[in-house]
């Protein structure tokens, strides 16, 4: 699976999806650039999503807001206080950790533990194995399931008392050591806030300390006023936006999974006091299908239910994915109750509040909100969609082809134009189905290499059709239209290419 996702970051690379950012200088951390055709799959993606919640949501509406923000914002939604991550630092290698991950990779050994014993056990009895008596009875598995229930229960309360010391008394009574130099010298344990900060203009008293936003909701909790008095919004709806964040993440791995410039898709809809369970249950159904309309199987989402909440929400679920290193959150759906709105009304002395006419009263909206990370569904959709196949070739080998099934209204290339060869007016005709089609669909004119070459190179792209051009073409208006994912071809009339096409893109 590791190397799966190896071959993946490649392959994004090769065919222009995702490249490191500043590549020739080396690289900047956990930032990346999207090339021609990632370019393309992100801004699908976003449709994807923002169709599916405004145009299809009569009552949610979208906005753009800016990235800087008036500062005082972060200290009413607590980014400021309490946006952080428990660091430690190795004194040996001096390499920075991120003390509650070395502690969740602790528990993840102890888990690993059990599950390779139950694994042994059933490769030595076979189909008599009753893996949940092995479970309850084994005493390898029962002792690193005591090791475990232990670690998490200090572990929970300390993040939950934010006891720095604890965290430090956990990693040394655990004897976690240093991945890079495999020492235990330590450094204590410091809270770190995840915000970059930039200065503003300047003034006689001196520059206006401003941060990146790190995440979009704030842009559409400071709006709601505007929003509703404006689009004259009845509760409950909803108000979308798309746009970059930024954190300083210390742990950055995992290619575009965890990174310091990411963009998020986020709504927020606002809901009155009590009804908001509800409505956090039906979003949630909502958006698990939007997931699973993709087809990269059902199997491969599951719900993960926070039991820690953040003080602010009274109900919380992740809704994860299986990645190639194994499931891991893609978007969050949380019941915030009055929090955000409660607070810039205190902050900024301005009343935000809504009147019920039903009600015949006034009150401070609700919220439930959805959250997906643009760059995080973008590695969903690559995963999901990479394979490796056994193909026959046309001299009758066993060769691999690697194709990129990526549903066709995510696309980057709708389908490729190719005269069969370079001659004979079919570069001239093929350039003519281009100009027919171009304004409806992405498409690519490819004339280099044999047929079956640039058949692969749309392949790997992820192109759904390639339509070929020959001389019949020239005789009686018809192409062949060759299938990505069954590599099937089809005779059609150039004349109904834009329907077929259109059939399979739209969603
Ligand atoms: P994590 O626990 O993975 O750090 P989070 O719980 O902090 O994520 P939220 O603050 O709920 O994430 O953000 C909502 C969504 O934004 C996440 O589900 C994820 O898809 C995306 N996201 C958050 N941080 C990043 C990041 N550093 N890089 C890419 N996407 C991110």
């Amino acid at each position: 699976q590791e190397d799966i996702f190896k071959k993946l970051v490649a392959h994004c690379k090769e065919y222009g999806y995702v490249f490191q950012s500043s590549e020739i200088y080396d690289g900047l951390g956990a930032v990346y650039d999207y090339g021609q055709n990632g370019v393309e799959l992100k801004n699908n993606i976003k449709k994807y999503w923002w169709d599916s919640m405004v145009l299809l949501h009569e009552n949610v509406v979208g906005i753009d807001s800016a990235i800087f923000m008036h500062p005082t914002i972060w200290k009413a939604s607590g980014h400021v206080d309490a946006f952080n991550d428990p660091l430690i630092d190795n004194k040996d290698s001096k390499k920075r950790y991120r003390a509650d991950v070395l502690i969740e990779e602790q528990l993840a050994k102890y888990e690993e533990k059990m599950n390779k014993e139950v694994e042994k056990a059933a490769k030595k009895f076979g189909d008599s194995f009753d893996e949940a008596q092995f479970r309850a009875t084994n005493q390898r598995v029962l002792a690193n399931r005591e090791k475990w229930d232990q670690l998490h229960q200090r572990f929970s309360d300390a993040l939950n008392a934010s006891d720095l010391a604890e965290l430090k008394q956990i990693i040394e009574d655990e004897g976690i050591v240093c991945p890079i130099s495999g020492s235990r010298n330590w450094t204590d344990v410091r809270q770190f806030n995840l915000m970059f900060s930039t200065e503003m203009g300047s003034t006689a008293d001196g520059a206006l300390k401003v941060y990146l936003r790190p995440e979009t909701a704030q842009g559409i909790f400071v709006n709601y006023l505007n929003v509703q008095k404006t689009g004259r919004m009845k509760i409950p709806f909803g108000i979308a936006q798309i746009g970059k964040a930024f954190r300083n993440e210390i742990v950055a791995r995992q290619f575009i999974f965890r990174m310091r410039e990411f963009e998020q898709m986020e709504m927020q809809f606002f809901v009155k006091p009590g009804t908001e369970l509800e409505w956090f249950d039906l979003w949630r159904e909502t958006r698990i299908k939007w997931h699973r309309a993709l087809g990269f199987g059902d199997d491969n989402y599951r719900f993960h239910v926070h039991e820690k909440l953040a003080h602010y929400a009274n109900a919380a679920v992740d809704v994860e994915f299986k990645f190639p290193f194994g499931f891991k959150e893609v978007e969050g759906i949380h019941s915030r109750t009055d929090f955000d709105l409660s607070q810039h009304q205190k902050y900024s002395g301005k009343k935000i509040q809504y009147f019920d006419p039903e009600l015949g009263e006034s009150y401070v909206p609700y919220v439930v909100e959805t959250s997906i990370g643009v760059d995080r569904m973008f590695l969903q959709v690559v995963s999901a969609s990479y394979h490796e196949e056994e193909v026959e070739s046309s001299n009758g080998q066993k060769d691999t082809r690697v194709v990129m099934k990526l549903p066709p209204v995510l696309a980057p290339v709708k389908l490729a134009v190719m005269p069969l060869v370079k001659k004979d007016g079919l570069p001239e005709k093929a350039r003519e189905i281009i100009d027919d089609l171009k304004f409806d669909f992405n498409c690519q004119y490819d004339e280099k290499d044999s047929i079956g070459k640039r058949y692969r190179r749309q392949d790997a792209i992820g192109t759904p059709f390639c339509v070929t051009v020959d001389h019949q073409s020239l005789e009686d208006q018809t192409v062949t239209i060759r299938y990505r994912d069954t590599m099937e071809q089809d005779r059609v009339a150039i004349a109904d290419l834009k329907n077929i096409i259109a059939d399979e893109v739209s969603f």
